[in-house]
């Protein structure tokens, strides 16, 4: 073949829509022999540093193992500072070129080099758009590789998730921008290593995420959603929990995939449903996943409305002591009077806490106590203190005191009688701020209870550096009926309320229902129970009878 036929023949493959590596090897072998070529050499280079450093991509297009120091080289900068060079080497032994076959050997090594650099360029610019400018691998990627796992009939079998790290832009404002890239990046890292080599994760922005696993590999990969504890100064060893919200999609065998929204609308109405769990949670699709999107809409396009309309209503639950049967307390509990019908918390507390709504909801409720607690006095009632639930949504108002004591002062209630309940905290970061919280309201008399311990991630930690004065043993913590005290449950349940004795935190157990449970309850020193075994949340009407007629009986 001539020299025409062999560069046109190069070209074509060169800019081939995929590159077919070997007939380009074919070509550009029959250049060299044409040319007495021993040898053929490309570099792609990324930047002149690189060059001088020798570091970049080499690829050998020709080599009959006879190359000699007899060389030609073309070398070729782009705007961009990449650099692409073209050595060819020739046999010890070969005839020189004549003039017009080395016009002819420039003129290749320019055309090779031009699309090697088309190439590379390409490859780069494919890179980019892979991947963020922190070098996450990004949605398109995570599409890419849907679409090739449901070509490849491979999507069955797979988990698809989307998460959002829990709270992280407070871990940026403790530990600093940088620290947080870095927790963040090792976060990822950890994410990785539990889904494995035949997983995937890639940032969809900010602090969200989107991965898939193959369903094995879940039970991994839940844990570190869960929350792990992630160091980010290697030197002083420092660390901070991450935990994340999820929408969690186990792919089905007979899952219709048309196109990379069906995975995706699944894997996010089920993660926006987690967020409002209170930040940590994680929520498996299924069917009724749909509905709760609409129940979602629902109670906020209403909330407004019903909150002005004095449709959510205080509910009293009674604290009762173990030893005396004397009613001491009770939490007040919201109710929602809608549509005829009585709806419980769980159904639009989670709903609320999505936004700040939740805020408002609490604030209504510690007025209604207040005023009732008021009336009481003025009556001259017997009186005791109500506790009130306070959303973990409130952390981030840095005047929560000022809010609260607005609220109890402009009702004139001496602060003895007001109890704020919040619950234990995921991330590490949130510490301070919880601390604070309940310094600033202990400073104005003003108690403040750890609701829901037990569950979660009740770290010991927490009870002994903040001064909680309550603390609120979690129904779950209960030994069952049918359990025997030398359980790991009892143990621990036994262990908590002596602790809590001990740096003399008063106890209150919720979701008392026996009378076993009330023995063990008072066998263990917890100050007060809560539960059905003495009364279900009430209306005031009914509440305010207790209040005169106060003492409940006990087993023996
Ligand atoms: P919580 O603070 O842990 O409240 C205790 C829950 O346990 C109440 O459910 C109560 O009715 C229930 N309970 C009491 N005794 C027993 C028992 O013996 N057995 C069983 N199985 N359950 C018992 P409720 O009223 O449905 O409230 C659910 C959750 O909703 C509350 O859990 C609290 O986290 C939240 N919540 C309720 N009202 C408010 C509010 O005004 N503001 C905020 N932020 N959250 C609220
Ligand atoms: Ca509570
Ligand atoms: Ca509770």
């Amino acid at each position: 073949m001539d020299y025409y036929k062999l560069l046109e023949q190069f070209l074509k493959e060169m800019t081939a829509e995929t590159l077919d590596i070997k007939a380009v090897y074919a070509v550009l072998a029959e250049l060299c022999k044409l040319y007495r070529i021993s040898r053929g050499v490309t570099w792609f280079y990324d930047n002149p540093e690189n060059e001088q450093l020798g570091i970049g991509d080499k690829f050998v297009c020709y080599d009959d193992g006879n190359a000699s120091d007899n060389t030609l080289v073309t070398r070729y900068v782009t705007d961009v500072k990449t650099i692409s060079t073209c050595t060819v080497y020739f046999s010890k032994d070969a005839e020189p070129l004549t003039q017009e076959e080395h016009d002819q050997v420039d003129l290749i090594q320019k055309a090779i080099i031009s699309l090697v650099t088309r190439n590379r360029l390409k490859r780069t610019v494919d890179r980019m758009s892979y991947y963020d400018f922190e070098g996450y691998m990004n949605l398109r990627y995570y599409t890419r590789e849907i679409e090739r796992l449901n070509r490849q009939s491979e999507l069955p079998g797979m988990v698809a998730i989307r998460y959002n790290l829990s709270h992280f832009s407070l871990v940026n404002s403790q530990i600093g921008r940088k620290a947080g890239d870095e927790v963040m990046k090792r976060y990822t890292g950890t994410m990785r290593l539990a889904a494995g080599e035949d997983g995937l994760v890639c940032r969809i922005g900010g602090d969200n995420f989107i991965m898939y696993c193959p369903a094995e590999r879940y039970e991994a990969v839940l844990k570190v959603l869960k929350g792990v504890p992630i160091v980010y100064d290697d030197n002083s060893n420092e660390r901070v929990r991450v935990a994340s919200s999820a929408g969690v999609f186990f792919i089905p065998d007979n899952f219709e995939y048309h196109y990379f929204g069906d995975v995706m609308a699944k894997i996010t109405t089920a993660s926006e449903q987690a967020r409002t769990g209170g930040g940590d949670s994680i929520v498996i699709y299924d069917e009724k996943t749909e509905l709760g999107r609409d129940h979602i809409i629902k109670v906020q396009s209403v909330f407004g409305e019903s909150l002005r309309r004095g449709e959510f209503k205080v509910f009293y639950q009674p604290k009762v002591s173990v030893t005396t049967g004397e009613l001491m307390g009770a939490e007040a509990l919201c109710r929602w009077f809608h549509d005829d019908r009585i709806i419980s918390p769980d159904e639009f507390i989670p709903v609320l806490e999505m936004d700040l709504n939740i805020c408002k909801l609490d604030f209504n409720m510690l007025d209604q106590v207040c005023r009732d607690i008021r009336r009481w006095l003025d009556e001259g009632k017997r009186v005791v203190r109500v506790s009130i639930n306070l959303s973990r949504k409130h952390m981030a108002d840095m005047d929560i005191k000022e809010h609260i004591l607005e609220i109890v002062d402009r009702h004139n209630v001496p602060h003895e009688y007001i109890e704020i309940e919040l619950t234990e905290t995921t991330a590490d970061v949130e510490f301070t701020y919880l601390k604070d919280v309940v310094n600033g309201l202990r400073e104005v008399g003003i108690c403040t209870s750890i609701d829901d311990f037990g569950i979660g991630y009740s770290s010991l930690n927490l009870l002994g550096e903040i001064p909680w004065d309550v603390l609120k043993v979690d129904k779950s913590f209960l030994p069952e009926d049918d359990e025997d005290k030398h359980s790991t449950h009892g143990i621990m349940f036994r262990h908590v309320l002596a602790l809590a004795n001990e740096i003399g935190m008063e106890s209150v157990a919720e979701g008392v229902e026996t009378e076993r449970q009330v023995r063990i309850l008072r066998a263990n020193n917890c100050t007060l129970a809560q539960g059905y075994y003495f009364d279900r949340p009430m209306p005031v009407e009914n509440f305010e009878e207790r209040l005169d007629n106060y003492i409940y009986e006990l087993p023996q």
